[in-house]
Order: C-alpha cells, then sequence, then structure tokens
C-alpha cells in the first residue's frame, strides 16, 4: 500500500505521481515505501516488544518465586496470574516476530 503525503501541502499522492497535482512539488523518490524499510522497522517494533514481554515475564516469575519462598501462598496468586498473562503475550508476539520472518521482502 502506497501511502504518501506532499510535504508542501499535505494533500495525499497517488503512487504515479510524481509531481504534486495541488502545488506541483515534485515527489521524491526516496521518499516512496520501500517494503523492506517498512518490513524492517515493523519487525524491529514487534521484536522489541515481544523482548520487553520476555524480560517482564521473567521479573514477574523472579518475584513470584522470591516471594513464595519469603511469605508462602501471600501475592503469589496474582502473581502466577500476572505471569500467565505475560506468558501468553510472549507467544503471541513470538508467533508475530516468526510470521513476519517469513513474509520479509526481497531485496531489490
Ligand atoms: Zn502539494
Amino acid at each position: 500500500m502506497f501511502t504518501h503525503i506532499c510535504k508542501g501541502c499535505g494533500r495525499q499522492l497517488s503512487e504515479s505521481d510524481t509531481h504534486c497535482p495541488e502545488c506541483n512539488l515534485a515527489v521524491t523518490r526516496e521518499e516512496k515505501n520501500d517494503p523492506l524499510k517498512t518490513w524492517e522497522s515493523d519487525y524491529k517494533r514487534i521484536r522489541f516488544h515481544w523482548i520487553i514481554s520476555v524480560v517482564l515475564f521473567w521479573t514477574t516469575a523472579g518475584i513470584t518465586a522470591g516471594l513464595y519462598l519469603i511469605h508462602g501462598e501471600a501475592y503469589v496468586n496474582e502473581l502466577v496470574f500476572i505471569s500467565a498473562v505475560l506468558m501468553a503475550l510472549g507467544v503471541y508476539l513470538k508467533t508475530k516476530v516468526l510470521a513476519l520472518e517469513r513474509k520479509k521482502p526481497d531485496r531489490q
């Protein structure tokens, strides 16, 4: 999908436009959507979210284990629930990372 906004007037441009129909500003080629660049930014963002969810999961799991050792049952049910949610989130994000890896566009 091509979405490009004119720098001069903010008008939405179509893929075939070389000049803005509104203000005649030239559409520079490097501003065009590069599928690989789009993919890379998506991939980095989702991978970053995944890493955060994994770190949060292990932090919560560590706190849960620590509290269990010190206090017994107290707080543990809530923390186990949070850990489970974070683990589910981590698994979900990991599947998105793997799906994106398969969809990586070829370098032209
Ligand atoms: Zn314009």
